[in-house]
Parts: structure tokens; sequence; C-alpha cells
């Protein structure tokens, strides 16, 4: 059977060449129809989604029972474990196979299992069990540093020693198309005495990937590089949403709080790590370097373009701000995981950890408004008079990102969120 990630493989389901989802792809999300079933498990093939549960009720998975995949998570899936995840993509993609009859041509199985995207809604793809925000660009931690600080002080002294990171709320994470209302808070810009409460008003948004955890660490346990790697289920595109002016004040010494608690949006579809093997690279020399238990022998980062595109409230049509690449990471996705069990922390089934914010070293690359507008100090010019320096009721904000492979991307979709005003 050829691999599920051959160049050469064609689905029998039509997939345009710049579609987020060809056969060399198959991320999972979950998603209802209108049929009016509850939401249930799917796979991302072109226009289309797979219902997993239709072909698993029609016996086409050997390791797995049709209630898994009528979850309205992932999380009963991903608990059996990276062996099944691994067989069960392999036989979705032989049934979506262009030149494997099985499904192709049964029209019965075939119209019940094959949904038009159009026609679903998606929905939050995992229960998030705890949710970790990192902090592990350099040129993001450095461009951040230098505003705050000067460029004399711009990393901390342990920025280059270990990944840097907070416990951020599982509740609040929602899916693409979520609206986030403007969060309140306190706030005490610098030349005034005392705080006040109200709106926030230097909204902004972090471009970051998500790793979603698909297998639990014990409590007391360290994990090896291959360990956290393998319990690595896939990724999403996720926006840290950010109020700048709340974190400023309520940030020392415990670090972010409210600023952040308010919205995380991630994309619908979770693209398994599988899939991302193709696109596998070294990230930058990490000097000096790290302490052994976070030494890697592997290239553990991944060639992900992303862009972020940006349409205020007041234009038709958005406008890119900034076009980056997941590559940059100073600290992998291993290595954040590999740290976050080694005090003894249990990992759990639907643990989400953001990369933390995504800046490349170019000024188009900054993955927040923060960092594009310099703090305020140069607003963002979107055409046509409108400029930005943080975000404003009405505004929509996108984010997307694929790997380029020879003739086919391996996308993940977008994740979309509007700015409602505070109450
Ligand atoms: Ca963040």
């Amino acid at each position: 059977m050829p691999h599920p990630n051959d160049p050469k493989l064609r689905s029998f389901v039509p997939v345009d060449p710049a579609s987020h989802f060809p056969i060399q792809n198959l991320p999972y999300g979950v998603f209802s129809a209108r049929d009016g079933l509850a939401p249930r498990v799917g796979v991302a093939i072109g226009d289309h989604v797979l219902d997993l549960w239709e072909l698993a009720q029609d016996c086409r998975f050997d390791l797995v029972e049709p209630a898994v995949f009528a979850a309205s998570s992932l999380n009963p899936f991903m608990a059996l474990g990276p062996q099944v995840w691994s067989k069960t993509r392999a036989r979705i993609s032989e049934l979506l196979r262009a030149d494997h009859p099985e499904l192709r041509d049964n029209d019965d199985l075939r119209k019940r299992a094959l949904v038009p995207m159009k026609d679903v809604k998606l929905h939050l793809p995992i229960t998030v069990s705890g949710y970790t925000d990192f902090y592990a660009s350099k040129e993001h931690a450095t461009n951040v540093g230098v505003m705050f600080r000067g460029k004399d002080n711009a990393l901390q002294p342990n920025w280059l020693h270990m990944p840097i990171g907070y416990n951020g709320r599982a509740s609040t994470v929602v899916v693409s198309g979520t609206r986030v209302r403007r969060p309140r808070g306190q706030l005490k810009p610098p030349n005034v005495e005392l705080p006040s409460f109200g709106p926030c008003k230097r909204l902004d948004f972090e471009l970051e990937m998500g790793v979603v955890v698909g297998q639990p660490s014990k409590m007391g346990e360290m994990l090896t590089e291959q360990q956290a790697e393998a319990m690595i289920f896939g990724f999403v595109i996720l926006n840290d949403w950010s109020a700048r002016d709340i974190q400023q004040w309520e940030y020392v010494p415990l670090g972010p709080f409210q600023a952040k608690a308010f919205a995380t949006s991630i994309s619908p579809w979770v693209v398994t790590r599988e899939a991302l093997e193709p696109f596998r690279l070294n990230g930058p020399e990490q000097a000096p370097a790290p302490l052994p238990y976070l030494r890697q022998t592997k290239p553990n980062n991944y060639d992900i373009e992303l862009e972020v595109d940006l349409r205020a409230g007041e234009m038709n049509e958005a406008k890119i701000i900034c076009q980056t690449n997941f590559k940059y990471m100073y600290w992998s996705s291993v290595q954040q995981l590999v740290h976050h069990a080694s005090s003894g922390c249990a990992m759990n089934v639907g643990d989400l950890l953001g990369s933390g914010t995504i800046s490349g070293p170019e000024k188009h690359q900054r993955g927040s408004l923060l960092e594009i507008s310099w703090n305020g100090t140069e607003p963002a010019d979107l055409g046509g008079g409108v400029k930005r320096s943080f975000l404003e009721d009405g505004d929509s904000l996108q984010m997307s990102g694929w790997c380029q492979g020879d003739g086919y991307r391996v996308g993940f979709g977008a994740v979309e969120g509007t700015i409602a005003p505070a109450e």
C-alpha cells in the first residue's frame, strides 16, 4: 500500500491544486451537517468532509468503534494512541484513493459519507484539557523586549535556557468564526496615577501554532524527545488574543492573566503530525546549547507558511499584514512539551500548547500588531486612509497557513475572528 504522504497519490474526490486539503493531508475535525445529527468526527478532503462515523457504521474500520467517531470532540480518538492514528489515516487514504474502488464505486455509501463543506458547521475539534502558552520566537521576544526594556536588556537572562510559558485558560478556547467580545479590565496608562475599569483600548492578536497533545503523561515522570514527539497528535493555527493595556498593568510579577484569559481562537482542522512529516526541518541554531534534557537529536521544526489578513470594519477587502513561517521558532514544540513535563507536571489528552507569537527576522514577518505598529508609534497602513495600531470594533482578523509540496498544499485552512464591542 502506498504511504499516505506519497506526493503522487490522487483522490477520486476532486481537489484543486490550491486546496489546503489534498489526499496527502487528511486533517481531522468535528462537524455537524444539515441532517440534524449531533456533531461528529470528519476528515477534510478538497471541498468535502468525509464522515468517519458513517464509514465506521458501515464497518470500514477494524480498529475504531463507531462511538469514537460519534463523539463531539477528537479526544476519544486521540486517546487510542499513535499506532491507531497512523493506521486509521492510512485506511482513510486508501478509501479516498482514485485507484481504490471500495468507496469510489459504492454510490450509496459515498453519498452518505461525503458531505459538501459548504453544508457543514465546524465545531471546536477538541475538548481542551489545559491550555499553556509559550513565548518561543527569539525575534518576537527581542522585539517586545526592545520596546519595553531597551536594546541591551531585550531578552531576559532565562530566555535562551528554557521555553518560557504560562498557564492559560482552557475555558475560553473557541473555534474559528466565533465573535470575540472586546475585553474589559483594569487599565492604568503610565501617565495616570490610579487604575480604572473599562474596555481594553489596545486589543491585539498573536499569530501562533497550537500543538494538540493526544496522549497523557504520568505525574512525576519526565519525557524524552521521542516520547514527547509521539504524544503530539497534530497542529492547528492559534490566535492568542491579547489586551496589551490590561497586560501592561497586571503582569508584574506573575505574568499575563486577564489580558489573555478572555479568548483564544483555533482553526477547526487538526493537521496530523504525520501529514507534516515531509516538511520537517532544523530550527535556528541554539547557542548556548540547551541543558541535556532539552537537547534534540532530530529536526523538530516545520516549514509552514503563515499569513495574517486584517479587514477593518470600514473596508470591503482584507489586507495582508504579516507573512512569516513557523520554521523560525527558536524552541520547538517537542522541547516545549519536554520542558512542560520536566518538573513532574502530568500532561492530558486534549492539552493545547500555544507556540508563542511567530515573528520572523524581517519587518513584514511580525506576528502581532504590537510589533507591526511598534507599540502604536507606526500604525499599519491598510490603504484608503485606514490605519490601525490596535484592533477596533468590527475588525475581522484571519490567519491561514500551509506547507507547500510539489504540486499540492498541506494546509490548515484559516482561523477568523471579528471584534464585537464591549458590553
Ligand atoms: Ca501568546
